[in-house]
């Protein structure tokens, strides 16, 4: 900020959830000095008294502050902290976008961020906004105001399933955070969970099982399939501190399922046909699996009282197959597939195929550990650990999508061989979804008006490997 400043504005804002409970007079007196020391015309004081500790809770006299910059009236800002300006990293970046476009110089005399630089703008993102968890770790302050949000149960999921948190206190009493440890009934359940996610339970049986077993979400709510299948995908049970749904590092925390079982569930809980089910246990076997040979829509099932059901392309309207001849067709295909005593062999993939890619990706995860623990050793800056993780994220990306690749597939355990055509008979259709999604694609082909039904219509395209 080259030019000079005209007209200072103070912010100051008490809460209570600040462990050193630091007044709004003492908070003032202290940028006061600041902006003498900066030469800075003070104009006007800002002060919220912001008691609820909760980050919706309106401000009016930061309002009034975001107006006076809009207007003009304040070309500097002065705090105690940034933690005292922006309860949270969007309110952050908008205070930071109002900055730039009005020229605002920023300052704190919290001595951790200085606003008035690039350098100091750029360290307050990282630690509002990417490295949250970095904050957790320096602010106290933040961490007793998530703990409150999850206390008063306004922050769902911050304590997950599976865990409690043990409060730890400072030497003179002060909360100063948490550590999550393993609930064993709970942790438990969640492994037992991926088990039968690999299995190719629905996610409608997996909150069957939680419910059954009287368990609860954190809100004390029964589980709901979704709930269930997104608690699943979350990479911290395996171990994974993630910001904004992107990994960053490892956690502090016991992981309760190893990599190689996350990755199977993960793949199997993305796998086609298990997105559009939303908890709901699909009837048919090829709804949301089977494709539209017109378009390569995935077909729908249409269930009506006056003619029997059939799939339909919910997308060009123009395919219509009644149910059960196509899946007669698709049953005797997959269980001649699954007879074949070559199966096996051709399925597990390399293993030397698997083991490359999670050492890669592994690899990646300990380069993203090191930048963190280089950034908190102060021996690189805030801008060298951006970059470092924007190109290590990259990579971490494609070689999650590598290791996805080279699962071996636990789902055509117990389907194959001789006795193929008995296990699939007593298979649910849940698994045998998932089976077919593993071996193949199924399209059911567009035929001209009045031809009758025959096999042919029905085209099996086996994946590779299959
Ligand atoms: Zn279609």
């Amino acid at each position: 900020m080259t030019t000079q400043v005209q007209s200072c504005g103070i912010y100051a804002r008490i809460s209570q959830d600040d462990g050193t409970a630091l007044g709004v007079g003492r908070q003032i007196d202290d940028c006061a000095a600041e902006a003498l020391r900066r030469a800075w015309p003070v104009a006007e004081i800002f002060s919220d008294n912001d008691v609820s500790a909760t980050r919706t809770k309106p401000r009016p006299e930061y309002e009034r502050l975001l107006r006076e910059i809009e207007l003009g009236a304040i070309d500097a800002v002065v705090v105690f902290d940034v933690d005292r300006l922006t309860r949270t990293p969007s309110e952050l970046e908008r205070f930071i976008d109002l900055a730039d476009r009005h020229h605002v110089a920023l300052a704190s005399v919290g001595g951790e961020v200085d606003l008035a630089t690039p350098q100091g703008r750029l360290t307050a993102r990282i630690k509002g906004n990417v490295a949250r968890h970095e904050v957790e770790q320096m602010s106290r302050r933040l961490k007793r105001k998530f703990q409150q949000s999850a206390a008063e149960g306004k922050s769902h999921g911050v304590v997950p399933f599976g865990y409690r948190r043990l409060r730890q206190l400072d030497d003179h009493g002060r909360d100063v955070g948490g550590q999550d440890v393993v609930h064993p009934e709970e942790a438990a359940a969640v492994r037992e969970l991926y088990k039968l996610v690999v299995a190719g339970a629905s996610l409608r049986n997996l909150a069957k099982y939680l419910n059954d077993q009287g368990f609860k979400t954190k809100r004390g709510n029964p589980f709901q399939g979704n709930v269930v299948g997104n608690m699943l995908r979350k990479p911290r049970y395996a171990g994974h501190r993630t910001h904004a749904n992107q990994i960053i590092g490892k956690g502090d925390w016991e992981p309760l399922v190893s990599q190689d079982l996350y990755d199977e569930a993960l793949a199997v809980l993305s796998a086609p046909g298990r997105r559009h089910s939303r908890g709901l246990e699909p009837k048919y076997l090829l709804s949301g699996l089977g494709l539209c040979g017109r378009c390569t829509s995935v077909l729908r099932p249409n269930v009506g009282t006056r003619r029997p059901p059939s799939y339909v392309c919910p997308k060009c309207m123009k395919l219509t197959r009644q149910i059960a001849p196509v899946d007669a067709v698709v049953n005797a295909v997959i269980v001649g597939r699954l007879s074949e005593p070559s199966l096996l062999a051709n399925l597990s993939p390399e293993p030397s195929a698997l083991m490359d890619s999670v050492q890669a990706r592994d690899a990646i995860l300990g380069r993203m550990d090191s930048a963190a623990d280089s950034f908190a050793a102060g021996e690189i800056t805030a801008r060298q650990l951006g970059r470092i993780n924007e190109q290590l994220q990259t990579q971490l990306q494609a070689a999650e999508i590598r290791v996805a690749r080279n699962q071996p597939s636990r789902v055509l355990d117990g389907m194959t061989g001789a006795s193929a055509a008995d296990a699939w008979a007593a298979a649910s259709i849940d698994r045998r979804r998932a089976v077919i999604s593993a071996l193949a694609s199924i399209t059911v082909l567009p035929t001209g008006p009045g031809i009758r039904f025959s096999p042919e219509q029905v085209r099996v395209d086996w994946k590779e490997n299959a």
